[in-house]
């Protein structure tokens, strides 16, 4: 049975580009009988807030989505973020990094050149190699920490070709290097969005993972959590994203696309899904 799911973080309206991922990720369902789940991206305390939630669950409701089953909320599943990173530091393959933003780009400063990933310059790995005494002294003395992945180490750990099937781009191998070590959790929050969703497709038990073309770069990291964690991999549809007049791609904040708006405007949710091609 296919299950897909859409999972919207709860940092603004929806906009249009969302409407057209949660009809897409529901039609994927229900073309072949199957479930169609919602979940709430909302383990970013600082930018999260529980009115765009609840906005969340109107507008959907609105433009006529339905989901299966209750909605879940990662803010409500911590420890389940835990256990997988409890097991991948049993396994040796994270470690506490102490850095500021603005210490990471001194240190990108100081080496001169910086490898760039797709989110911008990778982590140049300054806390990667100190010594353990030293970490646990600053753990001991309060110092804030993020656990970092040890990208190379993990992937030599996984033997063999780390690959995925995308159903538009066909299947492609995973290399997760090219986004460095990773932050796996943060400072204020004991997990990330690669581990939040990686643990939760897998417990939610999704089979067809579909959403934007901007994200098919975080499937080669969350392709190699799934080997570390020995969690299922499901299939992906990364899908189209939707420009405004412009070419701009719609953002969050583009208030003008957002579904309030048109619906403030009299827009009728059937003809908004078949502009949306739905
Ligand atoms: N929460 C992510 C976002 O709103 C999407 C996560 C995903 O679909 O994998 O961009």
């Amino acid at each position: 049975m296919t299950t897909t799911r859409f999972a919207p973080s709860p940092t603004g309206r929806l906009h249009l580009g969302h409407a057209f991922s949660a009809l897409f990720a529901q039609q994927a369902a229900r073309a072949l009988g199957g479930r169609f789940l919602l979940r709430l991206e909302d383990i970013d305390r600082a930018r999260c807030r529980p009115e765009f939630a609840d906005a969340i669950l109107e507008d959907l409701a609105w433009l006529g989505v339905r989901w299966d089953g209750p909605v879940r909320r990662q803010s409500e599943h911590l420890d389940d973020y835990r256990a997988a990173l409890d097991r991948l530091a049993a396994a040796g393959l994270l470690y506490p990094c102490f850095c500021t933003r603005k210490d990471i780009q001194d240190e990108i400063a100081r080496a001169g050149h910086a490898p760039h990933g797709p989110d911008g310059p990778l982590y140049p790995g300054t806390c990667r190699g100190l010594p353990r005494a030293e970490a646990e002294r600053r753990i001991a003395g309060g110092a804030p920490y993020a656990l970092r992945l040890d990208v190379a180490r993990a992937r030599a750990r996984v033997s063999g070709d780390l690959a995925f099937v995308d159903r538009d781009a066909g299947r492609i191998d995973a290399d997760p290097l090219r986004f460095g070590d990773v932050v796996l959790a943060r400072k204020e929050v004991p997990t990330s969005y690669h581990l939040a969703v990686t643990v939760d497709d897998a417990l939610q038990e999704i089979t067809l993972v579909t959403r934007g073309a901007d994200l098919l770069p975080a499937t080669h990291v969350q392709r190699l959590l799934q080997a570390l964690l020995d969690l299922p991999v499901p299939d992906y549809h990364h899908h189209r994203l939707l420009t405004d007049a412009a070419g701009q791609r719609l953002a969050k904040r583009a208030d003008s696309a957002s579904l309030a708006t048109l619906r403030a405007q009299g827009a009728d949710p059937a003809a908004l899904r078949a502009d949306l091609g739905f």
